[in-house]
């Protein structure tokens, strides 16, 4: 008897074990499930985050971010740092660029490299502090001075978040050459679809310190709309959009 009832009594007992195993088998895998949906979500919102907050590191490689990324081709630019200096170049960290500033030199005919040059010579002038981060010459050249990673003097109280740009002209009415303007356009273009910026965006040192500068630009206000424009059509045509809506 003992022999039948023995098997019995212990049969039920293996199978709630079996059924136990199964059930926390399964609560584990849930649960394990759940941890690197949470994991993978906050990685996600990081590099939404990350992309936002810095859009020249935007990460484009990874299809799942749903963030605009525009690119403008890269117009040739003629890379001249200037040396770190307390007068032109400070090396200070610019936080963000959220407007980039369109200057004129206010010196007729001076070509690109001349102005680079002066703000150079600052350093051991030590008479004034200014620069830029690029001037365009009368032949459309665009020469960069600081990198966009770093403020320039040019802009008074909006040094510390903008990109600016000098342009040079001919003669006393501050109006460009058609080369000039072309490079100004493109370059303009480039920069705002770097951070994420539309010709909106451009504003003169004139709507910064009320200083007449770029003067062509504050008598004519048509023809600075008209840049604005130029720029926005330029983004448009030339630029590339990628956007995922997931
Ligand atoms: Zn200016």
């Amino acid at each position: 008897m003992n022999g039948i009832i023995f098997p019995m009594s212990k049969l039920p007992s293996k199978k709630k074990t079996i059924r136990d195993n199964i059930i926390t088998g399964l609560i584990l895998l849930f649960a394990l499930v759940g941890i690197v949906t949470t994991l993978s979500y906050f990685v996600h919102l990081f590099k939404i985050a990350q992309a936002k907050l810095f859009p020249g590191t935007a990460i484009e490689e990874d299809i799942n971010v749903y963030v605009k990324t525009i690119d403008v081709e890269r117009p040739e630019i003629d890379v001249q740092l200037l040396t770190i200096n307390p007068y032109s170049r400070p090396g200070i960290a610019i936080s963000g660029v959220k407007n980039v500033v369109i200057h004129y030199t206010a010196n007729p005919g001076s070509t690109a490299q001349q102005n680079r040059d002066y703000f150079e010579g600052l350093k051991d002038r030590q008479e004034l502090k200014v620069s830029s981060h690029f001037i365009i010459g009368l032949d459309g050249e665009i020469i960069q001075c600081i990198p966009t990673s770093e403020i320039s003097y040019a802009s008074n109280n909006r040094n510390g978040d903008t990109v600016s740009i000098e342009c040079c002209h001919p003669d006393k009415s501050g109006k460009f050459t058609k080369k000039t303007y072309n490079s100004l356009v493109w370059l303009s273009a480039f920069i705002c679809a770097k951070y994420d910026l539309s010709g909106d965006d451009l504003i003169r040192h004139y709507d910064v310190s009320g200083k007449l500068c770029p003067k062509y630009f504050v008598e004519n206000e048509d023809k600075w709309l008209k840049l604005k424009a130029d720029v926005n059509t330029f983004i448009k045509e030339r630029g590339s959009k990628e956007f995922n809506d997931e």
